[in-house]
């Protein structure tokens, strides 16, 4: 087990009606004027907007609103928000959404707080100093941006999606009512599920040769109840139980408890992710499971032995004659399972085909993210994540 830094700060309210209680816990942040960002309407639609006003207003704590967060929330809406807050003396941050709208309001918590041009942190320039604080109402169970240390956004300026990690924008308190994601559509659920079980499948594909008891079975047991979960949520989408059991996966999957003592985990698939995102403006999840065969396929050799692992004690594949043929019939397993969430396994699927430039492009954006090289399994470079994006067509 290597060395490791786990430090996770947010206060999780977590259960049905919770939701009443953010006005309190604004106040008991030391908030006075607060942000409202969201999306484009779902929180209007379900009446929760109105909730939240209404426990804020209890509460004696003053708001302005910046609605119109898309996914892939994009940097000019950020911009927006740094000006409306140094305008209106905005000290606190409330996102209600997902990670595209808590991803925004990190963004504008560096820009604010940091000063300058926000985008320079996400160019890598210079690092921020500081963050307004935040607190989030999640309303779907996917990014895990409600407990992690990142925040991606889009510049439309060449249509670059960056990522950039700090403890500075980590959420002060995550309020996290399962009821919330009742109105999601089927499809942002499954994106939701398959973005979870990614976060962890990350860590869990990486370079350490020695397995970890304790955080492999937490790994594991994060990677089946999700599985089990939105298989039933195929079925039912009302199902509190399974909602719940997804919601807290999500957060539990990306603030690094499934990582511990990993070295950090491979991140290939996400990064390859996030240049389809950019270019093709694909939902995450999708635009992962997309991906992930690929990957897998083109770094199998490099661990028969842990993918072989993940096929048995994940997806309950019989073990075959050797570990790289149970490997290849996990993959085929986890595809199996990816359309019976009805989540695509090409690109084709996904519905984009990117031309040969596109895929040189896609690469090369990819190469720079990476400083080079990037995978934890297998070094990959430009030439190999062009490989991987043909293979997925
Ligand atoms: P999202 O992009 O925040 O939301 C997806 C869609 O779901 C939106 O159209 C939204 O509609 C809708 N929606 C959300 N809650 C709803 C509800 N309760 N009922 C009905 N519709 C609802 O989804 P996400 O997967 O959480 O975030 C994706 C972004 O996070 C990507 O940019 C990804 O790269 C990033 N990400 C961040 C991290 C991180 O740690 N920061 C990690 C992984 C991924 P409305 O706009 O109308 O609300
Ligand atoms: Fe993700």
């Amino acid at each position: 087990m290597v060395n490791f830094n786990y430090y996770t700060p947010t206060r999780v309210v977590f259960g049905k009606g919770t939701v009443d209680q953010v006005g309190e816990l604004v106040k008991a942040q030391g908030g006075t004027k607060v942000l409202l960002h969201f999306g484009g309407g779902s929180v209007r639609k379900s009446g929760l907007l109105d909730r939240v006003k209404a426990s804020l207003e209890a509460a004696g704590v003053a708001h302005v609103e910046l609605g119109g967060v898309v996914p892939n929330p994009r940097l000019s809406l950020v911009r927006e928000g740094i000006a409306l807050c140094e305008k209106e003396g905005v000290d606190f941050l409330l996102p209600i959404g997902g990670g595209s709208v808590i991803d925004s309001a990190k963004a504008i918590g560096y820009g604010v707080a940091s000063g300058g041009d926000v985008w320079d942190f996400y160019d890598f320039k210079r690092a921020p100093t500081g963050c307004l604080p935040i607190g989030t109402v999640l309303t779907i169970a996917a990014a895990g941006s409600e407990m992690s240390d990142s925040s991606v956004i889009t510049n439309e300026d060449g249509w670059v999606k960056r990522g950039y990690s700090s403890d500075l924008c980590r959420c002060k308190f995550a309020i996290m009512d399962p009821e919330l994601t009742m109105t999601l559509p089927d499809y942002q659920t499954a994106c939701g599920c398959a973005d979870i079980l990614m976060h962890t499948m990350e860590r869990y594909f990486n370079d350490q040769a020695q397995p970890m008891a304790l955080t492999d079975a937490l790994a594991e047991g994060l990677m089946r109840t999700v599985i089990d979960a939105s298989l039933v949520l195929v079925k039912e989408p009302g199902n509190y139980q399974a909602r719940a059991e997804v919601m807290w996966a999500g957060s539990l999957s990306h603030n690094g408890l499934t990582g511990c003592g990993t070295g950090g985990g491979d991140w290939s698939t996400h990064k390859l992710e996030h240049e389809l995102g950019g270019l093709f403006d694909v939902a995450h999840g999708a635009g992962l499971t997309a991906i992930w065969g690929s990957w897998a396929r083109y770094v199998m050799d490099a661990q028969p032995g842990r993918f072989a692992r993940f096929a048995v004690e994940v997806l309950g594949v019989e073990p075959q004659g050797d570990d790289k043929a149970t490997a290849l019939k996990g993959i085929e397993a986890m595809e199996d399972y990816y359309r019976s969430i009805r989540m695509p396994t090409s690109l084709r699927e996904l519905g984009v085909e990117p031309t040969e430039e596109q895929i040189a492009e896609m690469a090369e954006k990819c190469g720079v993210t990476a400083h080079g090289e990037m995978g934890a399994v297998k070094t990959l470079r430009v030439e190999d994540m062009k490989a991987i994006y043909r293979a997925a067509m």
